[in-house]
């Protein structure tokens, strides 16, 4: 048996990391078993329809590479399907949703009921008021054929209701908690098809899972609730039930689950903040799996290898913020530099540091500028801070900046590293180590007397990335400036 697994999303906004996680953990799951990975959009529910939301939610998927066998995608710009058990849009299969729920009511699975929201809302401030469980009281359960077709006819409005057998025990298997029993004593009769026509979420669900093959069904456990209700249609049809894995809550610090309140949960909002999707990938793959020995770097290929259902657990991962940056500062170091210098053009120029024309032309000084930089970066929205320093001519200096070059020998360094730097050909990182060796020499000053009154003089700052490298990409005209600037601003002339 082809296994067979579905992300199945509502485009109701934004794509909360969970939602990339289920997604992840089904393409996973499919191509450790090489199966098959369907995406398919549950827009039922006409109140949510958000626009944009489709086209948001595959370009996002799209970004982290979770890319789908089947169903739905842009191309050219256009909403297409591809694959055989389409369509893959829920709006597009009523014709099938009204083919089945008639099966249903043929085999007295299904009712009718025209039960006003009036008299439900009665019937359940009811139960409250007895302490009784709320649900619906099966006042049309029982109602005639003759009956049902006079209000038919006379366009009543209706829903179609599931018949559940009274104190049934409804049983299935969950790869993550085991065998599940819940007995029908607290179930309602859930409404199929809703007064508009359409199906519900639980209706839709069910008969697109089994048209489209569907062998394991993995989603949130929010969704465990509702399963029971899935189960007993499954065997109202007759058809083969699925194996079901419901994955644990993504949690905040404070052990809830993660909201939009807490900070940042959308993958647009990592995308926009400068993560890279295979660190987002793997942080979010060990939020509810974790492989068999404690490596943390995972590839996309990596983890199609190694991820099992059997190791998701039941209890909910803690989304840790320092943990993805430490992951995503990895992958920053790890990227071809070109590529990454690629990627963080757009935050330089959002900086404002530079602007889109020089780009091209100064394209070799900035990968010289993000090669140094990148060292110390959680995300690639940070570089604008994190090169402020070469940019600034006209800086502040610190306490411990002001005391490094306070210091004696101090005026004659910074004199004669501007004859060299003025003398020099080039000015290459070995060039720039030549002069501060000579420096040395001649000074007779060694390790951070001769380091740091060179850094504050050309930074401005006392502690930073590797000093020959800036100097580079500082150049020569920029270094004599500020050597100048600090000289006739922070050192006492006697
Ligand atoms: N459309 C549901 C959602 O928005 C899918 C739940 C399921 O996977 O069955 O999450």
């Amino acid at each position: 048996m082809t296994v067979r697994v579905r992300f199945a999303p509502s485009p109701t906004g934004f794509v909360h990391i969970g939602s990339l996680r289920t997604a992840l953990y089904n393409y996973l799951h499919a191509r450790k078993n090489s199966g098959k990975y369907i995406l398919r959009i549950e827009d039922t529910d006409q109140n949510r329809y958000v626009e944009g939301a489709i086209e948001n939610m595959l370009s996002a998927m799209q970004w982290a590479g979770v890319n789908h066998d089947e169903g739905a995608i842009i191309r050219n710009d256009d909403l297409v399907q591809i694959g055989e058990y389409g369509p893959y849009v829920q709006s597009e299969r009523l014709e099938v949703y009204k083919k089945y729920i008639e099966i249903l009511i043929e085999k007295g699975q299904a009712y009718y009921c025209f039960c006003s929201k009036e008299r439900l809302d009665e019937v359940r401030d009811e139960q409250k008021k007895a302490g009784l469980n709320q649900k619906y009281d099966g006042k049309c359960r029982e109602l005639s054929k003759e009956e049902i077709k006079k209000k038919l006819d006379n366009g009543e409005t209706h829903v179609i209701r599931l018949k559940l057998p009274e104190n049934y025990d409804i049983k299935f298997e969950d790869v993550v908690r085991g065998n599940v029993v819940v007995n029908t004593v607290d179930m309602d009769d859930q409404v199929l098809i809703k007064s508009d026509g359409f199906p519900t979420y639980h209706f839709a669900v069910v008969v697109d899972d089994h048209l489209m093959r569907i062998t394991h069904v993995i989603r949130g456990e929010e969704w465990l609730i509702s399963t029971p209700k899935h189960v007993y249609l499954y065997q109202a049809f007759g058809w083969e039930v699925p194996l079901y894995a419901h994955l644990p809550n993504i949690l905040n610090a404070d052990k809830k689950k993660l909201s939009k309140r807490q900070g940042d949960v959308a993958v647009e909002d990592f995308m926009k903040k400068g993560y890279l999707p295979e660190a987002l990938v793997n942080y979010i793959a060990l939020l509810g799996w974790s492989p068999e020995d404690n490596q943390e770097i995972f590839s996309m290929k990596e983890l199609e290898e190694n991820f099992s259902l059997e190791r998701v657990s039941k209890s909910g991962g803690v989304f840790d913020i320092n943990k993805l940056n430490w992951v995503n500062a990895h992958y920053i170091k790890e990227k071809p530099i070109e590529e990454i210098t690629d990627l963080a053009i757009p935050y330089l120029i959002e900086s404002g540091y530079i602007a889109e024309g020089q780009v091209q032309e100064k394209y070799d000084w900035i990968k010289d500028l993000v090669s140094i930089i990148r060292i110390n970066l959680n995300n690639l929205s940070e570089i604008g801070e994190k090169v402020a320093m070469f940019f600034n001519d006209e800086f502040k200096l610190s306490e411990e900046a002001t005391d490094v070059i306070a210091e004696e020998h101090v005026p004659e360094l910074l004199e004669l590293l501007k004859t060299k730097i003025n003398n020099a050909d080039s000015i290459d990182v070995s060039d720039i180590k030549s002069i501060i060796k000579e420096i040395q020499k001649e000074l007779g000053v060694k390790g951070p007397k001769l380091f740091k009154p060179i850094r504050v003089a050309v930074t401005g700052e006392s502690h930073g990335p590797d000093l020959p490298q800036i100097m580079k990409i500082l150049g020569k005209k920029n270094m004599l400036l500020r050597i100048d600037y600090v000289v006739n601003n922070f050192i006492k002339k006697v």
